[in-house]
């Protein structure tokens, strides 16, 4: 089976107690079956403490008791207790993977990082970075395809068609969101057998004409952090001005790569997935919802400081992902609406 993904995907590696958002805290980490049975049967002080930590949570899933918000094994060094008495091989799959995503369309795989990992949104965020794929056979045998192959065809070339448009640097990030959406509609009009016409004003009056809908939207979905909330909450009540407007625009032109890299992103993660939902527009949606919400909470705190640092940048769009891409309860509510 052919797999293709970007040079930054061999690149990576966990920065371990050097990351400034682990992913060893806030978030649930699920026990599979194989990880199960290993550390019930791990023996002495350690193997008590792993089977102790272990509780079933509402969704069914068996998981690990937080501490704090922490995972009861990541250490006062920011290091896994896990990994130092019992290996990596014994990490469960939810670690061993974080933040590696597989694709899998049955006759060909693909695979990206995750934006809510710090160092892996650092090298996907980085000039260029989504322009470097590689396709490699992994020696495993094709499936049998349960979708139909004309479809995945038409999918796979208005993707290139919007991978194009990203990579052309005399494009702005309205202009590529302009031409997405019609490229996103014309093949939704092609799966529904009738025209859609595109009548959305992409500038960046329309985008932050909404921009405290897209707040309140944000903050009734559900909220993992503080510190997202807090964002949130500051954010509702400011009111971007037009010397503010016309700054952040002068600015974060210097850095429209890093939105380009970031629908990249969304495209080739979600854009596919439109073969079993026959929903574009889902795709684009998503897509369009990450990329205003970046570009408003990056407005809001451009403004409040007077500058952005890269961290600061990089936090937004990060923060987003851990809260938003990351949660099913979020994206089910978002697709389903
Ligand atoms: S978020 Fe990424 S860099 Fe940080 S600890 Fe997890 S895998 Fe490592």
């Amino acid at each position: 089976m052919k797999t293709t993904y970007h040079e930054f995907y061999k690149n990576f590696s966990c920065i371990a107690n050097l990351c400034p958002d682990s992913c060893c805290k806030e978030w649930d980490v699920v026990v599979d079956d194989d990880s199960y049975i290993k550390y019930k049967n791990a023996t002495g002080s350690f193997g008590d403490k792993l089977r102790s930590v272990m509780t079933i949570d509402q969704d069914g899933d068996r998981i690990f008791t937080l501490n704090n918000n922490r995972c009861p094994f990541w250490n006062k060094d920011m290091l896994c207790d896990i990994y130092i008495n019992l290996g990596e091989n014994a990490l469960c799959e939810t670690c061993k993977r974080f933040p590696r995503i597989h694709l899998n369309y049955s006759s060909f795989e693909e695979k990206i990082l995750s934006l809510a990992c710090p160092e892996a949104l650092r090298l996907m965020l980085a000039k260029g970075a989504m322009q470097k794929l590689v396709t490699a056979e992994n020696n495993t045998e094709d499936e049998p395809c349960d979708y139909d192959t004309y479809v995945i065809e038409l999918l796979l070339n208005v993707r290139q068609k919007i991978f194009a448009v990203l990579s052309n640097d005399r494009l702005g990030i309205f202009d590529c969101l302009n031409q997405i959406y019609g490229l996103c509609l014309s093949v939704q009009s092609q799966l529904d057998e009738c025209k859609y016409n595109a009548e959305v004003d992409f500038s960046q009056n329309a985008f932050l004409a909404s921009c405290q809908n897209t707040i309140k939207l944000l903050l009734s979905l559900d909220i993992m952090t503080d510190e997202w909330r807090n964002l949130l909450n500051k954010a509702s009540k400011y009111q971007p001005s037009e010397s503010d407007k016309k700054a952040f625009e002068r600015y974060i032109s210097k850095y429209e790569y890093e939105y380009k890299n970031l629908m990249y992103y969304y495209i080739f993660r979600y854009f596919l997935n439109s073969i079993d939902s026959y929903d574009v527009m889902q795709c684009f949606d998503l897509m369009s919802l990450a990329v205003k919400s970046a570009y408003i909470l990056q407005l809001f705190l451009f403004a409040n400081g007077g500058e952005l640092t890269l961290n600061q940048r990089h936090r937004v769009i990060g923060l987003y992902s851990k809260e938003v891409e990351h949660s099913y309860e979020n994206i089910e509510f978002l697709t389903s609406n």
